[in-house]
């Protein structure tokens, strides 16, 4: 991508484009995308090789897993476990706190962007949605995020009242890991099944309204370290707000704010929404340099 002579926007940029960004002297990177596609690629690597070759680096998987023998787990595996046994044996305590620990650091829904292996599908499908509703052969299809938290809500109500994981039957996260790492299952073709919503009904729809797991993680990110952090270089292009899909997090980036930050003397803000990702895209795509992220540690202490 070439963001300081062209505006990036998903319909402007080709997919491929998107993994390479230019300096203004014209200078080659990879982008904050290939960076996270490398990270979700090199975690499925190393647990497919610690299953097939006993390497005993990282086992399991995304939803369960050991890494050089310590324990992580995913936490809404573990609320879920627990309002269905009253039970959380002290393996899940470990890792739970290791996870909540970690995520507090780097942002809690980094785990969609960084880690998770729907999400590196997710965004192919994004793709071939925002091109055919660009063709108009279809149209976009949006609802209230705050859905998500009720879906939350359902998925824990169904464990406590039936005793079992109800949700990992759906889980698409924890079925494509087990699939990357383990094979086939019947499972993938439910995978291919909110795939194929996504591409065709709704833009990023199981991200954004549905995945407990993604909003357990957005809870967790409420008091991060890591944020992206908004500069007033801004010129309001919008660009930033194309290319995410959880784009109502980057309001503070509209003109209307101009006025009050400036009575304020506010030369830079957070973005603060629990739904942000932390995923660059915005980064990638913005000519004026106006984000970038940031680690508030010493301002949390
Ligand atoms: S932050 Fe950057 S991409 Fe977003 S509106 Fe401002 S200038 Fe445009
Ligand atoms: S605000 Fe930026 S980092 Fe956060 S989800 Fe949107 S594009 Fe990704």
């Amino acid at each position: 991508m070439d963001k300081y002579n062209n505006k990036e926007t998903i319909n402007r940029s080709t997919f491929l484009s998107t993994f390479l960004d230019i300096t203004k002297q014209g200078k080659k990177f990879f982008s904050y995308r290939s960076k996270r596609w490398i990270l979700i690629v090199g975690i499925h690597l190393f647990f497919f090789l610690s299953f097939y070759i006993d390497l005993q680096l990282l086992e399991g998987s995304i939803s369960g897993s050991r890494f050089l023998g310590f324990h992580m787990i995913d936490p809404y595996i573990s609320i879920q476990m627990f309002v269905a046994t009253y039970n959380l044996p002290i393996n899940m305590i470990i890792g739970i706190t290791t996870i909540i620990v970690v995520y507090l650091l780097v942002g809690g829904r980094s785990y969609c962007a960084w880690v998770c292996p729907y999400g590196l599908i997710s965004e192919i499908g994004e793709k071939l949605h925002n091109t055919l509703v660009h063709k108009h052969i279809i149209k976009n299809r949006t609802f209230d995020q705050r859905v998500r938290h009720i879906f939350w809500f359902v998925f824990l109500s169904l464990s406590f009242s039936s005793g079992y994981l109800v949700f990992e039957t759906f889980n698409v996260v924890g079925i494509l890991s087990r699939f990357f790492i383990y094979g086939w299952s019947v499972a993938v073709i439910w995978v291919f099944v909110v795939f194929l919503m996504e591409v065709f009904f709704s833009r990023r729809a199981w991200c954004k309204y549905i995945c407990p797991v993604g909003t357990t993680y957005g809870y967790i990110g409420k008091g991060s370290a890591l944020k992206i952090q908004w500069n007033d270089n801004c010129d309001h292009c919008m660009v930033c707000h194309d290319v995410c899909f959880e784009s109502q997090v980057l309001e503070l980036t509209k003109s209307k704010y101009d006025e009050e930050r400036a009575k304020k003397g506010i030369k830079t803000q957070y973005v603060t929404g629990t739904e942000c990702t932390l995923c660059g895209r915005c980064i990638d795509v913005c000519h004026q340099d106006s984000l970038k992220f940031d680690f508030r540690l010493k301002e949390l202490i």
